[in-house]
């Protein structure tokens, strides 16, 4: 095993320990940075910012499904409307030709 011989060691590369180590570095101490795990913090690896990015996909989801169904209900009020203006149509004109049938009769 190799020996080194240091003034600082931070155990754990994490958002703390790499803040630790720049510091101690900044003083011009000998410093070792110990890390057992994987590379990259909890708050990149797994943390904060997936969890960020999984709850910005789920509020992009759930935005383009709530447009999906107000555009959804437009269209419906506009069936609705064109159906309510052909039936005026369609009673004007009954209404009409039956006036002139009477008339005519
Ligand atoms: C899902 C999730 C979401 C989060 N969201 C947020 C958020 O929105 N905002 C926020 O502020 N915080 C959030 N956090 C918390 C944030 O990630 C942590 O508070 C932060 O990462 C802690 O930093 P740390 O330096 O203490 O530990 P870590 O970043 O976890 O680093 C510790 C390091 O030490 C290593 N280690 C441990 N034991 C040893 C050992 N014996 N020898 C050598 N190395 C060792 C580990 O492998 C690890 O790499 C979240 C956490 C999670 C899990």
């Amino acid at each position: 095993m190799k020996e080194v011989n240091v003034d600082v060691a931070v155990m754990g590369a994490g958002t703390a320990g790499m803040a630790a180590y720049r510091a101690a570095c900044e003083t011009g101490v000998r410093t070792v940075l110990i890390e057992s795990g994987e590379f990259g913090t909890t708050c990149a690896r797994v943390g904060c910012i997936p969890s960020k990015l999984l709850l910005a996909a789920a509020n992009g989801l759930h935005d383009a499904r709530a447009s999906r169904r107000a555009a959804s209900k437009a269209r419906m009020r506009k069936a609705r409307m064109r159906l309510r203006l052909i039936s005026a149509a369609c009673l004007s004109t009954c209404d009409a030709n039956a006036t002139t049938s009477s008339t005519a009769s």
